[in-house]
């Protein structure tokens, strides 16, 4: 499903060009769980961004669902993360003054359904994650995981068959992360490839294939089961 194709990603700062990813290759299946590790500044978040269409490589060639997304135009790009992709930000990103239901709500609007379609859709949603009674509050009014809660509705709600995350306990307290570990693997076990980002070997644990980013390279890439 996903094919990644000595990706390579440099960023000009200046004068000076910062060889982020320097060749990455990387086949994921369908339906894998997989977590991306590594020290910080290895280079994780921005293959997250790549793989999430946030972001174009340099050179290389990205092939999601037998389509080259790499030299893709931004509405097609827009159109891929509209449907293809759900992506869970470590810091949640809310929007902070709309409810738990309009921010699950929210990438519907971009898909063109209807105002019914979409609540219905988003209260499913909303209760699939465990927040049935919190549809109304405001992320301020939720807790970390709450909010966590709510951001993963959000990127399931438009039915993608991928979803990543990066760092997403990262802000939570051990508890909390556990709660939301046990979410994703449900995810997974609906069928949902998965992949995610983390600092945390308990967190590490629940993927299927493990990937240790060095540098820029894949340095491990092993299998728990
Ligand atoms: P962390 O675990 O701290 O989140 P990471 O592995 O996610 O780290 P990245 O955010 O992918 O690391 O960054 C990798 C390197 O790329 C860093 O050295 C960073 O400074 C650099 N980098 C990332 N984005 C840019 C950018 N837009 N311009 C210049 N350099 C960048
Ligand atoms: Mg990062």
């Amino acid at each position: 499903v996903i094919e990644i194709r000595d990706i390579i990603r440099d960023f000009q700062l200046g004068q000076e060009t910062v060889h982020v990813l320097k060749g990455i290759n990387l086949d994921i299946e369908l339906g894998d769980y997989v977590a991306i590790m590594g020290p910080s500044g290895s280079g994780k978040s921005t293959l997250m961004n790549l793989l999430g269409c946030l972001d174009t490589p340099t050179a290389g060639a990205y092939v999601l669902n037998g389509k080259d997304v790499s030299k893709m135009s931004d509405d097609d790009l827009a159109e891929i993360r509209n449907t293809e992709i759900g992506f869970v930000f470590q810091t949640f990103n809310l929007l902070p003054r709309t409810t738990a239901l309009d921010n699950v709500a929210l990438p519907m609007v971009y898909a063109g359904k209807s105002k019914a379609e979409r609540n219905e859709r988003a209260k499913q949603v909303l209760t699939d994650v465990g927040l049935s009674d919190r549809m109304d509050h405001k992320p301020n009014q939720l807790s970390g995981g709450q909010r966590q809660r709510v951001a993963i509705g959000r990127a399931l709600v438009n039915k993608p068959s991928i979803i990543l995350a990066d760092e997403p306990t990262g802000n939570l307290d051990s508890k909390t992360g556990d709660e939301i570990m046990a979410l994703f693997d449900d995810i997974h076990k609906a069928g949902n490839t998965v992949i995610m980002v983390t600092h945390e070997e308990e967190v590490a644990a629940h993927a299927r294939r493990v990937i240790r980013l060095r540098d820029g390279v894949v340095e491990t890439d092993t299998l728990n089961y």
